[in-house]
This record gives structure tokens, C-alpha cells and sequence, in this order.
């Protein structure tokens, strides 16, 4: 297949590129370099599989020859990033999954668009199934990402009624891997960067809200599965073992051996208290749920940072 990764310069859309490049296909990625980096992609440069086209897909897209997939990773995807790309953030999700699917109609490709646990905002359901409409603050700072997310979804499934485009949504929760940017301000980054250094470890607020966070490679793998599957509707994909922040503030200081202490800052505006995968769609539809231990997957993480700094 040839197959189109908007944000193919990003940590995921790297991570995607490469898994179907050793599948055998052909790999056209497309990213504006804002919050992807070259680096990420240098090693498939000079395969004869691999293409790469520097564009802001907020702008129309232009692509020659056939494409049987389109996958829509572009967008900021950290909090700092798209409070400082405020604008940026709602025309990728906008503009950006419009031109997407156009293109995907007029290629008659699959089409994936990438959306995000943002979609559940500060939920009053948890953990949080796909059936759940979500609670969030469309004016607050993070209604950039959050309600451009949930416009492109709308958006996805209207392509699905009204073109019988063939559609998959996967909602992303909090992902940590080899890629992910040492300063684009998530916690997974940010504390490894941290406790490498035997810097202080930033719990903002009390630390008490919590996540679950799942190793790259079972999302490639989620996604992988999804797109053999005639399934239209969301899917959440994440790994369910939930912490609070100082809990794996403390799980960060122990897997690296850090002389780090904690240190507490503000919460940030709408941060949400708790979060959760329900993944019992995934488990049914796909037959998928996550193999990687939080500590197995955390370790190659404090590996590849290590080598990296
Ligand atoms: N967080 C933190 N210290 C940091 C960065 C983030 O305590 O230096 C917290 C943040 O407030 C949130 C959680 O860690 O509760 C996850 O934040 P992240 O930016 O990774 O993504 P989010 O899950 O909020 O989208």
C-alpha cells in the first residue's frame, strides 16, 4: 500500500511510519516541522519507501499518484505546545482534518484520524468509555485542542454518512516512548529530564490527579488493528493502569536512581482530576490490550532519553 501520515515527522507519526515501512509499504509523510523534527524520520530518508513532504496541512493538500490510507497525525499534542499555538491547534484540527478527509475521498483511501482522551475534557465518568460525551470547557486554554479534536470527529463521521467514507477514529490516551520531545512539557518527558539531571521534579497542583500511561508500541499496535477492522466508530486505546502524579513522580525518581526531590508548582487551568481508559471496546472489536508494563516500558524510555541527552 502507499499511505499518506500527516504529522509523520511527530513521536507517534514517526513511530507509525516506521512499523509500516518494515511492513512493506510505501510511506508518504507530511508535517510542517512546528512540533515534529527531522530527527525523528533520518533513518528512513534514504529508503526507496519512504517520502517526505513539508506542509502545513491546514493548507490544501496536494498529493500525486494513489494513496490506500490516509492517517491524520498532525496536531500539537502537549498542553504547553497548544496554549502557545493557541490558533495553530484549532486549524490542524479544523481545517487540517477537512483537508485530510478530501483528500482521502478523492484518493478512495482508509482514513484515520488521531483524536484524543482530551475529548472526555474533566470527566464525570470514570474510567472513561467511548459511549461518555465528555465534559469539557470549549473557552477554557485547553478548548483549543479538546474542541478541535471533537470538531474533527464530527467532521469523520460526516464524511462517513454523507460519503460513505471509510472512517476510524482512535481516542489516544496519555502515550510516553523513545521521540517524545525532552522539552514539550509532558509529564512523561519532563520528569525523566528531570531526574536524569537530579533537578527538582515539578508535581503541579498536589499531585493527587491521575493518568494512565501506555508505551508507543501498543498504540501502534492498537492502531494497527483498527485499520483491519470495519469499525467506524471511536475507539479509546490506553493502557489502564492508572497513578497519580506523585506517584509516578516517585516511580521516576526510583527507576532512575535520581537524587531529585519534588517540588509542587500550580495546577495548570482545566487540568483534568482523573483519567482512565475503559477499554473493553478495544478488548471486544479488536481483540487488543496493552502488553507493556508501565516499568518495562518506562525503562527504555529513561534509556533512550539518557542517550539523548
Ligand atoms: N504535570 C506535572 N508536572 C509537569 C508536567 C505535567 O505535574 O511538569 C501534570 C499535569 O498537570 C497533568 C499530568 O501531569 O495533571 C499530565 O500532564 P501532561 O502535560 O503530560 O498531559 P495531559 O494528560 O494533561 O494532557
Amino acid at each position: 500500500m502507499r499511505i499518506l501520515i500527516t504529522g509523520g515527522a511527530g513521536f507517534i507519526g514517526s513511530h507509525m511510519t516506521d512499523r509500516l515501512i518494515g511492513e512493506g509499504h510505501q510511506v508518504v509523510a507530511m508535517d510542517n516541522l512546528v512540533t515534529g523534527d527531522m530527527s525523528n524520520i533520518a533513518h528512513n530518508r534514504s529508503s526507496s519507501a519512504f517520502e517526505f513532504i513539508f506542509h502545513d496541512v491546514s493548507n490544501h493538500i496536494h498529493v500525486t499518484g494513489p494513496l490506500d490510507w490516509v492517517l491524520h497525525f498532525a496536531s500539537p499534542a502537549s498542553p504547553i505546545d497548544y496554549l502557545q499555538l493557541p490558533i495553530q491547534t484549532l486549524k490542524v484540527g479544523a481545517m487540517g482534518t477537512h483537508n485530510a478527509l478530501g483528500l482521502a475521498k478523492a484518493k478512495g483511501a482508509k482514513f484515520l484520524l488521531t483524536s484524543t482522551s482530551e475529548v472526555y475534557g474533566d470527566p464525570l465518568v470514570h474510567p472513561q468509555h467511548e459511549e461518555y460525551w465528555g465534559n469539557v470547557n470549549p473557552v477554557g486554554p485547553r478548548g483549543v485542542y479538546d474542541e478541535a479534536k471533537r470538531y474533527a470527529e464530527a467532521l469523520s463521521m460526516a464524511y462517513y454518512r454523507q460519503h460513505a467514507l471509510d472512517v476510524r477514529i482512535v481516542r489516544i490516551f496519555n502515550t510516553y516512548g523513545p521521540r517524545n520531545r525532552i522539552n514539550d512539557g509532558r509529564v512523561v518527558p519532563t520528569f525523566i529530564n528531570q531526574a536524569l539531571r537530579n533537578d527538582p521534579i515539578t508535581v503541579f497542583g498536589e499531585g493527587h490527579q491521575t493518568r494512565s500511561f501506555q508505551y508507543v508500541d501498543d498504540l501502534i499496535d492498537g492502531i494497527r488493528l483498527l485499520m483491519e477492522t470495519p469499525f467506524n466508530k471511536p475507539v479509546n486505546i490506553g493502557n489502564p493502569n492508572e497513578m497519580t502524579i506523585l506517584e509516578f513522580a516517585r516511580l521516576i525518581i526510583a527507576l532512575t536512581g535520581s537524587r531529585s526531590e519534588i517540588v509542587y508548582r500550580p495546577l495548570p487551568e482545566d487540568d483534568p482530576k482523573t483519567r482512565r481508559p475503559d477499554i473493553t471496546r478495544a478488548k471486544t472489536v479488536l481483540g487488543w490490550e496493552p502488553r507493556i508494563p508501565v516499568e518495562v516500558g518506562l525503562r527504555k524510555t529513561i534509556d533512550w532519553y539518557r542517550g539523548a541527552l
